[in-house]
């Protein structure tokens, strides 16, 4: 009898086979089915099934139940979500985790009308009452379920008394699992609609949208990425529009990619007033029941556009005929942790296997992206132009140097914001930095409040006042006098937003100062009401962090500032003046929509060459210069890149681990792998974060395959290296910051 090949959340980089459930037959791939697992119960996809297995079959266990009657996942589907795995080197059950939403990955029903039902598992019928120990309602609900005909509905079980946590108690350790009615075939794809696509007139194209548009749409059936670089606010979206409505007009789905900051109910009330369709949006403000809802109206077909963060790019889309990824150099589209991925290059890897086309657009492309093009593997389209509007300024740069800054602001700049405000104007003032102020000082003997768990500094916060690590979290008191030579007062060094809105309140006492950062944007409402604010304000200040930057259209700004230019230009991270670069352009943006207007960049390095040429040509410009030194200095993207990081309170197992791994691959490379380089061990910029030791290594190929191989062979040494063990380790592909 064949065997079921279960993906399962476990950090083990392979499939684990059971015999089918009781009584049933094989399940088909894509579906849920609940397993033991050591003593344990576990939510698993099957992924296949198979003759043969490394497991003694005596050794084997049957699946408890199959949760799902038809398939979440399509073939296409898993066929993604193995590549990701493959790629990333990362367990497949973890992958697939990623795609599930959180009730699914806990035995929920996909539809809401099926309340939760429970079963005993076989523990549960047969164990003795007494293993429970005292906890008497667990037992109550043990013999409850014996008694019962059938599994009871979790509706049920609480009007009995029974509390969630209870329920939940006893599925952990593994006494009661949920029960799900068995039905006929779920995904019964929607019927597209007969009613017209379109719901509202798409605006007249400019000539330049137009070319744009008319040369992307006789490719619509066929895989090719094609990167639409346009300025902000040239009309990117509405070009995306009306290639959704002829994808939307074959009955097919597209999905669309954002930043995570940048889906605004603005944006999705774009798209939704101009569809006659069902448009869902999948991002981290949902709590579990909407995040299912919207989930599951895509991957039964009735949802036609799916808008989505990072983890979207997984989302089950039977009918996916386009892929769109906005703002595609936004750095929140790679995954930090758990499994590093690039949402982008994975959905450029869904668009091939399904064959259909991807667009990628930006005013400030990824160096990825443009050594794509250069390399005529993308199809780039410019825009160049503002329907209707005033061209972006071009930014001027303003040297602080030799200049007093009160509060991060110096005089020309106080009094240029005055001549806006004076006019009529609101003036957008961007400080990438929370707090009052970035380091508290000791002025008599030069102490400074640094975190005890990381090689950081204290930010000094006044709302609530208090010391706050943004690396760890960690928040403390603020002292009243040094520590060490009890001198005092102690000096607030350099300014964040907090600072910045006080200098400008003292200085415009008058004008509404808007702070948006994370402190003072809050919760699910907050953003809108900021921006409802923004509008209705008349002359104002508009102060805050990235969150400002992005994506938003304020008509009456007219002057864009950024405080402090300088802290990407000389950092170790070969991307930071990239990202300095798409900030200062992004900022620029927002600057002159309706009147013409004016950007002002504070450094003090205003001789830096490569901010000339950023004010001076653009960022265009400035990339191909970029380009032109990563390939020098032999870099990404022009050489494949994987990072492996290890981390321990115990500083001497990390370089034990780290040496050994470095030797290791030393060995390997005198074998077959002559062409890889090595870099490291070395400590992590910040080497203690969080109590503990960082470290990492860096391995560079010309070729990716050979830099794969090499990646997996030491991944199976790790694996059984005992050192490996007493660490925490992970590998990161295409990393990002190094
Ligand atoms: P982007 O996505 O490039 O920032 P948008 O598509 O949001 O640009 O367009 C910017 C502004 O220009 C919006 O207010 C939009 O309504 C307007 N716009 C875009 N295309 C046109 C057009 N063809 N005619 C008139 N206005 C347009
Ligand atoms: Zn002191
Ligand atoms: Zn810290």
């Amino acid at each position: 009898m064949p065997l079921i090949q279960v993906a399962l959340p476990t950090p083990l980089r392979r499939l684990f086979d059971y015999w089918p459930a009781a009584g049933q037959g094989l399940p088909q791939p894509g579906g849920r089915v609940l397993v033991p697992f050591g003593r344990r119960q576990l939510v698993g996809v099957v992924m296949g099934s198979t003759d043969q297995s490394d497991i003694e079959p005596a050794k084997l266990k049957a699946a408890l139940s199959y949760l799902d009657t038809a398939p979440l996942f399509q073939p296409a589907d898993l066929r993604l979500l193995r590549w990701v795995a493959r790629y990333y080197h990362h367990p497949v059950g973890e992958v697939i985790q990623l795609a599930l939403p959180a009730l699914l990955r806990q035995g929920q029903g996909v539809h809401p009308a099926q309340d939760p039902r429970w079963q005993l598992t076989p523990h549960g019928q047969q164990e003795e009452l007494a293993a429970l120990g005292r906890a008497q309602l667990q037992k109550a609900l043990i013999e409850q379920l014996r008694a019962a005909p059938h599994p009871m509905t979790q509706k049920a079980l609480q009007a009995a008394g029974f509390s969630t946590a209870v329920i939940k108690a006893l599925a952990d350790k593994g006494w009661i699992a949920p029960f799900i009615l068995p039905k006929t075939s779920l995904p019964q794809l929607a019927p597209a609609p007969s009613r017209s696509v379109l719901a509202d007139v798409p605006l007249n194209l400019t000539a330049e949208q137009k070319q744009v548009v008319q040369a992307i749409l006789p490719q619509l059936q066929r895989f090719h990425v094609h990167l639409i670089q346009g300025v902000t606010g040239s009309g990117k979206t509405e070009v995306y529009l009306h290639l959704i409505q002829q994808v939307l007009e074959q009955g097919r789905q597209a999905l669309v990619l954002i930043p995570e900051i940048g889906l605004t109910p603005q944006t999705l009330a774009r798209f939704q007033k101009r569809f006659n369709r069902t448009v869902v949006a999948l991002h981290s403000g949902l709590n579990d029941r909407e995040r299912l809802d919207a989930w599951r109206q895509a991957m039964e077909g009735q949802a036609a556009i799916v808008l989505g963060t990072r983890s979207a790019v997984f989302t089950p889309l039977p009918k996916l005929g386009l892929i769109l990824i906005d703002e595609e150099h936004d750095a929140s589209f790679k995954q930090q942790d758990s499994v590093r991925y690039h949402a982008r290059d994975v959905a450029i890897v869904r668009a091939q296997q399904q064959k259909i086309p991807i667009i990628l657009g930006s005013a400030t492309p990824s160096l990825e992206s443009l050594a794509k093009v250069e390399a005529g593997l993308y199809q780039v389209h410019y825009l160049h132009q503002r329907p209707q509007q005033q061209e972006p300024p071009q930014p001027k740069l303003l040297e602080i140097r030799s200049r007093r800054l009160e509060g991060g602001f110096s005089e020309p700049l106080l009094s240029n914001i005055q001549k806006h405000l004076d006019a009529g104007h609101q003036a957008l003032v961007l400080l990438n930095r929370r707090g009052y102020a970035p380091v508290l000082m000791c002025s008599s003997c030069g102490w400074i409040a640094g975190c005890r768990h990381c090689d950081a500094r204290m930010t000094w916060h006044r709302e609530p006042a208090r010391l706050h690590c943004h690396h760890c979290d960690h928040q403390q008191p603020i002292p009243s006098a040094c520590p060490v030579c009890s001198h005092s007062p102690l000096l607030p060094l350099g300014s964040g937003t907090e600072r910045a809105e006080e200098t400008l309140q003292t200085r415009f006492p008058d004008v509404p100062i808007i702070r948006m950062d994370r402190d003072s944007v809050r919760g699910k409402t907050a953003l809108q009401s900021k921006l409802d604010q923004i509008h209705h304000a008349g002359p104002a200040i508009l102060l805050g962090t990235q969150m400002l930057a992005k994506g938003h259209h304020f008509p009456l700004v007219t002057l864009a500032t950024l405080l402090d230019a300088d802290y990407g230009l000389y950092s170790s991270d070969p991307r930071a003046i990239e990202r300095t670069a798409q900030l200062i352009t992004q900022v620029a943006g927002r600057a002159g929509r309706e009147q013409e207007g004016e950007v002002i960049i504070q450094t003090y390095h205003s001789d830096d060459p490569r901010l000339i040429k950023l004010c001076a040509q653009g960022y265009a410009a400035l990339a191909q210069d970029l380009l032109q030194e990563r390939r020098q200095l032999g870099w990404a993207p022009y050489t494949f890149l994987a990072l492996w990081r290890a981390e321990s309170p115990q500083k001497e197992r990390v370089e034990a681990f780290m040496q050994a791994l470095a030797g290791t691959a030393q060995e390997l490379a005198c074998a077959d792998f002559l062409q890889l380089q090595r870099l490291g061990p070395v400590p992590a910029p910040m080497e203690r974060r969080q109590g503990r030791y960082h470290m990492q290594f860096l391995l560079l190929a010309q070729q990716r395959s050979v830099l794969h191989q090499q990646v997996e062979l030491l991944l199976d040494w790790c694996e059984l290296q005992p050192l490996a063990r007493q660490v925490r380790w992970s590998v990161d592909i295409d990393p990002e910051d190094l």
